[in-house]
Parts: structure tokens; C-alpha cells; sequence
């Protein structure tokens, strides 16, 4: 084996998140020490940033439409269906809530030197004027040329919708198409996680760039972001989830919670939530005592739908970019961030970091450049891990809730 394959293997044996800070750490160093001169070490991070923006389109098509034809047909879906879905989407959005709230008292961005003053972007679509107005951004004229523009919302209700006809055809043609729709949804997991793998590069670029031009006053900011996020991630995690599990399932909360623990663990170490799923459903199954039905039917569709933390997350980030650009947004964008929140964690694949591709959602939706995700990757692999763990916990907590209103037991686990 030859030294560069052996240095290859070894460094890839190190966890991303790892790689991920030693690219941040890197790129600080170099850019403090190189000044002006390494400055040009940020073509490295835009090239990443453009290969990020590939995957967006294709990633959130597939995943959309796989996961609703999924589903199954209208009937097929009766009130199990139904119910998981409320829950879904009671969470999610309480998720976001407090994130908005968060991010509106503590304005991580206001007034943070992140290198960016005086570069408002243009294209701000302005305020949503009406209910048509909203309709108008939300329908697409012509798909393909919504999806060929990157124009991400539209793209999502044609796939929503297109995912729920494909559910409505005969079984065996639903099949084809659902088999064919699933493959490509692996296809693009697989080529994100390739595109990720060079995340700790482009941090070092988008690093070593920002530190060379203004210094570490950035570090700061997005400390003060990170934590928001994380305030609004603990409140979600040990109030909101455990108040509704044990207003609407009736039972213990924090036992369920040290029975679903290993998952949990798994789901933090990993930023995945489809990685941890096969640990989630064992410790529903085996530990919590979650009937084999509930489980099977309301944890996977969670793995890829219910992203209580990255619902959570999307929305914080977003409004600190905008915080940062300088933009006030008004009631009816911060309503277009809340709707778009919900859209882009229900897109988001489970893996490491879709949730910072997702952010390409919100910022389409309200007329701000992809390219300002720039701007938080570098602290992303820790929310990430943070994230996730909130995504799972949110689908166990789901499971149980929906076991409970079928009328099971949850006390039969150890
Ligand atoms: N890593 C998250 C998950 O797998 C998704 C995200 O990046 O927000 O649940």
C-alpha cells in the first residue's frame, strides 16, 4: 500500500466531525498567520458551496417524493396514517416556534462582523402582500423550469403532490414507481454524503478566508447563534417532547426516555437519523414495549419526515443569516420562514448535515443568495449532532403517543 492510500485510510477513519474541526482550527491558523496573502483559500470553500447547491434540487425531489408515495393510498392510510401526521406536524412546528422566538429575543446576528457588512443582496422578493400572493411563489408555472432555476418551494409542492398520485395508482405500477423513486432517493443520500466527505476542506477555505479578512470576531456570533440553537433544542428536547408525552400518552416521560437512551446516543454520535433507525426501532420495540406495528409504520416514515430539531435549527438559521445581512424581515416573511422551516426539515434526508443544505430552501423563498450558508457551516457538525438527537427523540416520542392512543401498553418494557 502506498504512503498516500495508507494516510487516505487513516484519515478517513477519523469521524467527520472531527475532520470538520481540524479543517477549522487549520483554516483559522492559516488565515491569521497568512493575512491578506491566503485570502484566496476561499475559492476552496466556494467550490464546495457550489457542489452543496448540485445536490439541493435532486436530494429534496426524490426524498419528497419517496417519502410521500410511501404512504400508501388515502384509504390505506386511515387514522394510524392520520395521526402521525398531526403529530408530526404539532411538533414540528411548536420546534420552530420556539426557535423563532429565540432567535427574535437573543438576535444572534444583529450587529455581528462576520465579513459581510454592506453586502445586502439583491433580489429580496419582499413582503408576501397576500394569500395569493403566497399561492402564486408556493405553485410552480412549469416544474421543470422551477427545479432548473432553483426555486426550491415551488419544487416542493409539485413533489408532495407528485408523490401523493403516485400512491394512488394500481399496486403494481405504484411499485415501479416507488422502487424507482426510492433508488434515486438512495442514489442522492449516497451522493451528498460524497459531496460532505469534503466539508472539512471547504471550512478550511471558508475559514482561512474570513479570518485572514476580518479576524476572529466572527467566532463570537456564531457562538452566540450556536447557543440559541441550543437553548431552543434543550427546551424542545426536555420540555416540549416530555410535556406532550406525558399530557397526551400518560405515562412517564423520563423513564422512556432512559429506555430510548441508547438510540439516542447513537443518533448524537452519528448526525443521523436513518443510520440510528435500526437501534430506535429496537429500543421502541424491545425497551419501551411499542407493538411491532407502531413501530415499523411511525418510526421509518419519522426517520425521513419528522426533523423536529432540524425544523427547529432551519428556522434559527436562516433569520440569523438575515439578522447578519442587515435585512429586518416582516411579519409575513417571518411567516414564509416559519412555513419553509417546516417544508425543508420534512425534505431533509437523515443524514450528517441535510439540514445545512435545506437552509437553501428558506433563503431561496425569501430572495437571499445560497451562498450566505457560508456563513455557518463551520459550527454546523455540532448542532448537528444536537439536531438529531432531537429528531429521534421527537419520533419515539411520536411512536408512544400513537401506541398509547391505540390502546397499547408501554410499561411492558424493561
Ligand atoms: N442530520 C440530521 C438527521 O439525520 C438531519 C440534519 O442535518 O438536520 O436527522
Amino acid at each position: 500500500m502506498s504512503a498516500l492510500s495508507r494516510t487516505w485510510k487513516a484519515v478517513s477513519s477519523i469521524k467527520l466531525h472531527w475532520r470538520i474541526m481540524a479543517g477549522l482550527v487549520l483554516g483559522g491558523l492559516t488565515g491569521a498567520l497568512g493575512g491578506e496573502r491566503v485570502a484566496f483559500l476561499g475559492d476552496i470553500g466556494d467550490v464546495f458551496l457550489r457542489a452543496l447547491n448540485m445536490v439541493i434540487v435532486p436530494l429534496i425531489a426524490t426524498s419528497i417524493v419517496a417519502g410521500v408515495a410511501g404512504l400508501g393510498s388515502g384509504r390505506k392510510l386511515g387514522t394510524l396514517g392520520l395521526k402521525t401526521m398531526g403529530y408530526y406536524l404539532v411538533t414540528s412546528t411548536l420546534a420552530i416556534l420556539t426557535g423563532l422566538v429565540l432567535v427574535n429575543t437573543i438576535k444572534p446576528g444583529v450587529g455581528a462582523d462576520l465579513g459581510i457588512s454592506g453586502e445586502v443582496p439583491e433580489g429580496i422578493e419582499g413582503p408576501i402582500s397576500s394569500v395569493t400572493d403566497f399561492l402564486m411563489r408556493l405553485i410552480p408555472q412549469n416544474p421543470i423550469g422551477a427545479m432548473a432555476e432553483g426555486r426550491i418551494l415551488p419544487v416542493i409542492f409539485f413533489c408532495i403532490l407528485f408523490g401523493a398520485f403516485v400512491a394512488q395508482l394500481d399496486p403494481d405500477r405504484r411499485r415501479t414507481m416507488s422502487q424507482w423513486f426510492d433508488s434515486a432517493f438512495d442514489v442522492m443520500m449516497r451522493l451528498t454524503r460524497f459531496v460532505i466527505a469534503f466539508a472539512p476542506l471547504g471550512v478550511f477555505g471558508l475559514i482561512a478566508k474570513t479570518t485572514a479578512t476580518v479576524g476572529f470576531a466572527p467566532l463570537k456570533s456564531l457562538g452566540i447563534y450556536a447557543l440559541t440553537v441550543m437553548i431552543g433544542l434543550t427546551v424542545h428536547f426536555f420540555l416540549t417532547l416530555p410535556l406532550l408525552h406525558w399530557l397526551v400518552a400518560r405515562s412517564n416521560p423520563f423513564r422512556f426516555l432512559k429506555q430510548m437512551s441508547p438510540a439516542l446516543i447513537m443518533a448524537f454520535s452519528t448526525a443521523s437519523s436513518s443510520a440510528t433507525l435500526p437501534l430506535t426501532m429496537d429500543c421502541a420495540k424491545n425497551r419501551a414495549g411499542v407493538s411491532k406495528g407502531v413501530t415499523s409504520f411511525v418510526l421509518p416514515l419519522g426517520a425521513t419526515v419528522n426533523m423536529d430539531g432540524t425544523a427547529l435549527y432551519e428556522c434559527v438559521a436562516a433569520i440569523f443569516i438575515v439578522q447578519v445581512l442587515g435585512i429586518t424581515l416582516t411579519a409575513g416573511e417571518q411567516f414564509l420562514v416559519v412555513a419553509t422551516s417546516l417544508l425543508a426539515s420534512i425534505g431533509a434526508a437523515g443524514i450528517p448535515m441535510a439540514g445545512l443544505v435545506m437552509i437553501g430552501v428558506i433563503l431561496t423563498a425569501i430572495g437571499v443568495p445560497i451562498k450566505y450558508i457560508g456563513l455557518i457551516i463551520a459550527i454546523d457538525p455540532l448542532l448537528d449532532m444536537c439536531r438529531t438527537s432531537v429528531n429521534v427523540w421527537s419520533d419515539s416520542n411520536g411512536a408512544a403517543i400513537v401506541a398509547r392512543s391505540e390502546g397499547e401498553r408501554l410499561d411492558s418494557g424493561s
